[in-house]
């Protein structure tokens, strides 16, 4: 539902689009091969992912120019730094500074972030993160769909209650129609322009199954499709890319080898990462990032996961809270505080205040009933909205009483625009970096 304004293209340098957008110049790479200069298109995630008539084009500006600038004003009024600064310990308010005008902080400085603890110092972070936000990248916000196609997961996640560890769950697969015909009306019905496919690791979908179902949601219509059906290897990532998949969203959760191991039987680190880091050489955007207050984890760690998802060139950073499920071994370990994902959130802006797209995630979500409202405030700058059938996603219950379930589509993106509009943000991801 990421509206994804059109814009028009004013140079083409081989693989390279230069689009311009109410006057701003961005650029997506275009696979187009008659796309000319002039013509109109949709760009997300940085690709150009379709041609629009002119005709159709000029319409929809003239229908959001007003709107798009009524938007802005309202953003810039709202995360202006009207900060004060009395009582603010003097080396958060040199740190700080230093973040407004774009100077490098240490990862000493990021690390004393992360452990503030008081209100009016939280309040200034969270306020500078919104101002870089709004300085960078503008009023902005991506909303992608997810469809969950499937509950069942051949692995042993120590914090996933989709894990083999819970005994008790109703497993649910949706057949290869049924994702097809899912992301069809959420493309063509409810206008999303990126869709992630998700499911557990389930060996009853092949590679070759998944490659065709991408294949046949991008005949039928046009979209950004980022995969997460977990670790698929070199050869499948490489095969979904040739179906049409320009994603993929697969988080490493946490940095901390011990840690990792321990959360993920079976699996390391280090193949999770090489999985990440082979997708992102095949041109797959990144969309990743970890888990916060995983028992044993520490501010290090968390400072860790974020620098790392940085050094990843990361599209997307997804930082949820650790949410514990009654059916799994960390069932009695208790949630972070809404705090540490808001400090995590807004340390990730600061850290890659130009580039990152952060995610308000469901976990967040569910843990905070106002996760979206302070989220958004705090750095943070994407959305995503479940649009699974119904009768599906009551059952991809990776962490009990999950955010959103039982709402129907529409009443997700009535909320979503409506918190949106009065935080100005436009849902649109033009998709583009700054030419
Ligand atoms: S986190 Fe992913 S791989 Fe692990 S059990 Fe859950 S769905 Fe399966």
């Amino acid at each position: 539902m990421c509206y994804a304004i059109p814009g028009k293209v004013v140079t083409i340098d081989k693989k390279i689009a230069t689009v311009e957008y109410f006057g701003e110049a961005k650029q997506a790479i275009n696979e187009f091969d008659d796309l000319k200069v002039g013509d109109y298109i949709y760009a997300q995630g940085g690709y150009v992912i379709k041609q629009i008539p002119e005709a159709e084009a000029l319409s929809i500006l003239a229908t959001w120019k007003e709107t798009f600038f009524q938007l802005h004003e309202l953003d810039l009024r709202l995360s202006r730094m009207d900060l004060d600064k009395t009582g603010i310990d003097k080396k958060l308010a040199v740190i700080l500074d230093k973040a407004a005008e774009d100077l490098p902080l240490k990862e000493a400085d990021l690390l004393h972030l992360l452990n503030l603890e008081g209100d009016k110092e939280l309040e200034y972070l969270f306020k500078i993160a919104n101002f870089l936000r709004q300085k960078h990248l503008g009023n902005s916000c991506c909303v992608h769909g997810i469809i969950e196609f499937s509950n069942y997961c051949s692995q042993g996640c120590a914090y996933c209650g989709i894990s083999t560890h819970n005994k008790g769950i109703k497993r649910y697969r949706m057949t290869k129609q049924e994702i097809i015909d899912t992301a069809y009306e959420a493309i063509e019905k409810y206008g999303f322009k990126a869709l992630v496919l998700q499911s557990g690791e389930d060996p009853h979908y092949s590679v070759d199954d998944l490659a065709d179902i991408i294949r046949e949601i991008k005949n039928r219509s046009a979209v950004l499709i980022f995969i997460s059906f977990g670790e698929v290897g070199l050869a499948g990532l490489k095969k979904l890319y040739g179906a049409g998949a320009r994603g993929l969203l697969m988080r490493f959760e946490t940095t901390n080898p011990e840690l990792f191991a321990k959360l993920h039987p079976g699996r390391t680190i280090k193949t999770r990462l090489a999985h990440l880091e082979e997708a992102f050489k095949l041109g797959y955007l990144i969309i990743t990032g970890g888990l916060v207050g995983l028992p044993g984890q520490t501010k290090e760690d968390i400072l860790k996961d974020i620098l790392l998802t940085k050094k990843m060139n990361t599209e997307m950073y997804t930082f949820g809270p650790f949410l514990p499920h009654p059916n799994t071994p960390l069932k009695d370990a208790p949630p972070p505080p809404v705090r540490d994902v808001l400090k995590t959130l807004a340390v990730a802006r600061i850290a890659d205040a130009k580039n990152a797209k952060i995610v308000v995630t469901t976990g967040f979500e569910t843990l905070h009933p106002k996760a979206r409202e302070e989220g958004l405030v705090a750095g943070a700058n994407s959305v995503m909205l479940n649009v699974t059938p119904a009768k599906y996603s009551q059952n991809y219950t990776i962490y009990p009483d999950r955010a959103h379930s039982g709402e129907s589509l529409q009443e997700q993106i009535d909320e979503t625009l409506g918190i949106l509009r009065g935080l100005g943000r436009a849902p649109t991801d033009l998709g583009v970096t700054n030419a």
